[in-house]
């Protein structure tokens, strides 16, 4: 198989819920998300996407995804898309860095290899564990008394693992976690991340006035020493998430007990080969994870399935549904949540077709 063509296509995703709000006072309304379909001369076609969180969560921003997919396509036409490996020592080879910009050609070319070999990626992956995926759901950050209710409505869907979105006015964390944690029951989990929001200082507020609450503490810091610092103060839980954007951070992570779980994003990784050679050293190093990625619609959401449903149950700390947050659907076939859960295709590849309707005309074409 060899790729003749990648085309790049620009979709707004706004969110039902109006706004996405987290630490620092930062937002987003509509993500900015890029789908790439690469086109083989056996005339296959693969699919990826990526979303960033906005411009500002990390190094990656829309526009920079679709810059950098140009830069990286001429490199790529002629490849055979099934040899995972050989694909991505291409990209390196000719853009150092930039990880989120491959990510979606990695994604696109696992769908091919599931196609051409007639196999869902989660089995591709390692093998379908168990019959469905936990998801937790994300509470936008703002008064207390809101993403309690927030909390208790997401609850009544169905979820039973929650992430407050936290990193703001220390007063008002400490209450947004005892909020929250008074709806739940035991058994259901509560993550309070902070996603670099808070200093040391903020944060050994918070953690030492939550230490007697059942709650995950994730990523209190910008950096990973503020961060160590804030791990070696609570016996809370702890989450790395920002900062594990390699294998060499998580090496380091797991040689300072710097984490009990770590949050993998399939795009702060360059691509479901990247996460994969992570979560697999995860499973082996005894360390649960969050699977996930920055941010996407269907076709993110789909290869989070695969990811996720791929990990022994024990590991998956829980997953995203993203393409419950947005408004628009950029694919068919992706996971549909019920019950607080998802399940990965049971389709060659990735088991999603575009949606040309919402995607239109690409705003890039290589061949
Ligand atoms: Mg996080």
């Amino acid at each position: 198989m060899k790729i003749t063509a990648i085309n790049v296509y620009q979709v707004d995703l706004p969110l039902h819920e109006g706004r996405y709000a987290w630490a620092d006072g930062k937002y987003v309304d509509v993500f900015d998300s890029t789908v790439v379909e690469i086109e083989t001369d056996d005339g296959t076609r693969g699919y990826g996407e990526v979303c960033p969180l906005g411009p500002f969560y990390l190094p990656a921003y829309g526009p920079g995804a679709r810059t950098g997919i140009g830069e990286l396509a001429p490199h790529l036409l002629g490849a055979d898309p099934t040899q995972l490996s050989v694909v991505n020592d291409i990209m390196d080879r000719a853009l150092l860095g930039h990880a989120y910009v491959k990510s979606p050609l990695d994604m696109a070319c696992w769908d091919l290899l599931g196609k051409a070999t007639g196999m869902p990626v989660c089995e591709l992956l390692g093998g379908r564990y168990g019959e469905r995926v936990v998801l937790y759901r994300a509470i936008s950050q703002s008064a207390p008394e809101t993403m309690a209710v927030d909390v208790a409505t997401y609850r009544d869907q169905g979820y039973t693992r929650f992430q407050l979105k936290v990193g703001g006015d220390v007063a008002d964390d400490i209450q947004r976690i005892g909020a929250a944690r008074e709806i739940l029951d035991r058994g259901e989990v509560l993550v309070a991340d902070a996603n670099t929001g808070w200093l040391l200082h903020e944060a050994a507020r918070v953690v030492d006035a939550v230490a007697g609450l059942d709650v995950y503490i994730e990523q209190p810091c910008r950096s990973y020493e503020e961060s160590l610092s804030v791990r070696r103060r609570t016996r809370r839980p702890f989450v790395l998430d920002e900062n594990i954007d390699s294998l060499a951070a998580l090496l380091r992570a797991h040689r300072d007990d710097a984490m009990d779980v770590v949050n993998l994003k399939i795009s702060k990784l360059g691509g479901l080969s990247r996460a994969r050679q992570l979560r697999d050293l995860c499973v082996s190093l005894g360390v649960a994870m969050t699977l996930e990625d920055s941010w996407g619609g269907d076709i993110v959401t789909a290869a989070i399935a695969h990811l996720a449903h791929s990990t022994p149950e024990d590991f998956r700390f829980t997953a995203t549904d993203f393409n419950s947050y947005v408004t628009v659907r950029n694919a068919h076939g992706a996971p549909r949540r019920e019950d607080g859960c998802m399940r990965a295709s049971r389709e060659p590849g990735l088991g999603v077709t575009l949606d040309a309707d919402v995607l239109g005309e690409p705003v890039a074409r290589y061949r």
